[in-house]
């Protein structure tokens, strides 16, 4: 059971032995793995395959995530996603977190680190919502200096330059162990 996972282009057999099965591919010479996961080999009819392991953690509705805004769009942003309900994902995703209601306005600055809930999977799009009152903003730098920032009420106030700038804030902002938060 505790056997390696292939990775992809890991060679799993030859084939002058096998052929390819699921989630493989031939190079001429050797058949490899094109995803994560452990190989199988059906030895009666010689075909050698993968069974793709499980996905790294995908954010379910409902997951609270954390991590860094790596883009600012008009109405919308996206979120590195770092944590899933506080534990470490190394997976890559990013979830979309949309403008909604009449104001519409993007309170998260690139760089930021907010927490947001998953609302739903549209299309292979992760989408997620900060308007509540522990989602939002956790971390934050200033956008003229880059120095520290605190809490204004809904703004975040430079410590050095004295820029003020609108945010949406978490009221876990501040809280320097955000990584930990919710962890358990
Ligand atoms: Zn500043």
């Amino acid at each position: 059971m505790s056997q390696k996972p292939t990775l992809p282009g890991d060679k799993i057999a030859i084939i002058e032995e096998f052929e390819m099965g699921e989630n493989t591919f031939d190079d001429g010479q050797s058949i490899r793995s094109l995803v994560v996961g452990t190989s199988e080999f059906d030895k009666t009819n010689r075909i050698a395959s993968i069974s793709e392991m499980r996905r790294p953690a995908v954010a379910k509705v409902d997951d609270v995530v954390t991590g860094n805004i790596s883009a600012l769009m008009n109405n919308m942003f996206a979120i590195n996603i770092l944590y899933i309900n506080g534990k470490p994902t190394h997976s890559g995703i990013e979830c979309i977190c949309q403008a909604r209601g009449a104001k519409k306005r993007i309170m998260v600055r690139v760089g930021d680190i907010v927490s947001a809930k998953i609302i739903s999977h549209l299309n292979g799009v992760i989408h997620a919502t900060i308007s509540e009152p522990e989602l939002g903003v956790l971390f934050s730098q200033c956008i003229k200096c880059g120095a520290k920032v605190i809490a204004l009420g809904s703004n975040v106030k430079c410590v050095d330059c004295g820029y003020i700038e609108e945010r949406k804030l978490s009221n876990r902002f501040g809280n320097s162990d955000f990584i930990k938060f919710n962890s358990n």
